[in-house]
């Protein structure tokens, strides 16, 4: 061991290595926040050629390596074991282009999604991305896992955001691929590879981001509904009404509405007597004409019924504290011990797949809690239970219940999180034996000696 950490020391000097009590003093991210960071080391390249030959002496050693970005994943994707060995591209956070004429920024991997959105801003451009821990997330990150969020709607998921990559391959070949143009059909398109293969395929390094217009406006609002059914009939109407440029469309249920507003100095936008509740945003280009429109759009649905009451931001303030309100999953901690989901499945089949899973939990939990929102265009549902209880049983009970419905209604066990450690027993549910064996002989393909994130996903 003394002898590997040796050699890569000899790649990336002093400064590239953290061991023992400096691993020891760094958190285990946003999931286990009373831990700390354990492998073997920590090693932080500061170039492609120096994670190329990391791979290639790990590859060589047999060793296993484990990409982390900021921690902020949510499925136990980036954990790490004592003799593992994690990488992290913390020095690889340089912004090297802005192409105008191209609307791309090329970048190295290990910058934050914030400063990649402010840097954007900066250059006159916007980049949708958008997610609560925009903060700490790397882009390696955010490209490993395809990060969906609050924008999917109208901008896709990060896969939509890359023209062009860079990745390692476990053997440390480097697949340098930064394209910069929208249309390429020049072959298999590999960058997809190391799109949403969380760590298993390759370790990008660099990425060419497809930057979007800024938008010169953002009407946000808060609408109230009766029924289910209206909800995809809202969402349409919006769609079609607002030329497309819909960006937003939060549902909250109202468990989950009540919750929120009892955080302390919450906004109280609408009363909580209502079964659905929507955060709506429409980005647009006029800011002059805009506000009309979108206040006119609203008045037409609450005229045909579709909606029954309405709230719209007044100022940038008000337009934060109603995206606060739905970002504020922290509340759920008041619950004590919850057990989360992002699942996906077609929006029609939302009501009934609620109801069934929430028997056998109600049955045996009958002060069970629960929240349901999420991203409705998407067909993503984000659902958390609280039974006043933990552990590996419970766990199980609950997941059985929330994944094993979505098979009949080809439904996606992961929306937008991924599958990790924590939803690999599940990945059945969704993929077809066929698929997961087709997977299973890409990896052995491509990393044939097991380095890369073994063990995550299947
Ligand atoms: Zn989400």
């Amino acid at each position: 061991m003394a002898d590997l950490i040796e050699q890569l020391r000899g790649i990336v000097g002093d400064k590239g290595l953290v061991l023992n009590e400096d691993l020891a003093g760094r958190g285990a991210g946003y999931r286990h926040p009373d831990k700390t960071l354990v492998a073997k080391v920590l090693v932080r390249p500061g170039s492609t050629e120096e994670v190329s030959q990391i791979l290639k002496l790990c590859n060589g050693a047999g060793q296993p390596v484990v990409s982390q970005g900021g921690l902020t994943g949510l499925v136990d994707g980036n954990i790490a074991a004592p003799d593992e060995v994690i990488l992290s591209l913390e020095r690889m956070r340089e912004f090297e282009e802005i192409d105008h004429a191209s609307a791309t920024m090329t970048i190295q991997a290990g910058a934050t999604l914030q400063s990649v959105q402010e840097a954007a801003d900066d250059a006159g451009f916007f980049f949708p991305l958008d997610l609560g821990g925009r903060g700490s997330a790397t882009l390696g990150g955010n490209i490993s896992t395809n990060a969906g969020g609050n924008r999917v709607l109208r901008y896709g998921m990060a896969r939509d955001m890359v023209l062009g990559l860079e990745a390692v391959q476990a053997d440390g070949t480097v697949l340098s691929s930064l394209n910069k143009i929208i249309k390429d059909n020049a072959g298999y398109n590999l960058k997809h590879m190391f799109i949403g293969s969380e760590g298993t395929l390759g370790v990008v390094t660099r990425l060419v981001l497809r930057l979007r217009p800024k938008p010169a406006s953002q009407q946000t609002a808060y609408l109230a509904l009766d029924e289910f059914d209206k909800l995809p009939q809202l969402l349409n109407f919006c769609n079609s009404r607002s030329g497309g440029c819909l960006s937003a469309f939060e549902v909250m249920w109202r468990d989950y509405f009540e919750l929120v507003l009892s955080t302390p100095g919450a906004a109280q936008p609408l009363p909580a007597d209502y079964p659905f509740y929507v955060l709506m945003e429409v980005m647009g280009g006029d800011p002059e004409a805009d506000a009309d429109r979108f206040q006119d759009m609203l008045a037409d649905a609450l005229e045909k019924g579709l909606l029954v009451d309405a709230v719209i931001a007044k100022s940038e303030g008000e337009r934060q504290a109603m995206w606060a309100l739905r970002d504020d999953v922290e509340s759920l901690r008041r619950w004590g011990p919850t057990v989360g989901f992002d699942v996906g499945l077609p929006i029609a089949a939302m009501p009934d797949y609620l109801e069934e899973i929430d028997q056998p939990i109600l049955a045996r939990w009958p002060e069970r809690r629960r929240a349901v929102f999420g991203h409705l265009g998407d067909g993503n549902l984000h659902i958390a239970y609280a039974v006043g209880e933990n552990g590996a049983d419970t766990k199980k009970i609950i997941d059985d219940a929330v994944y094993l419905p979505l098979a009949s209604r080809g439904g996606s066990v992961s929306a937008e999180h991924g599958i990790g450690l924590s939803k690999r027993d599940y990945l059945e549910v969704s993929r077809s034996a066929a698929e997961i064996g087709l997977m299973r002989q890409l990896k052995t393909m491509m990393d044939p000696n097991n380095i890369l994130n073994p063990g995550k996903i299947f």
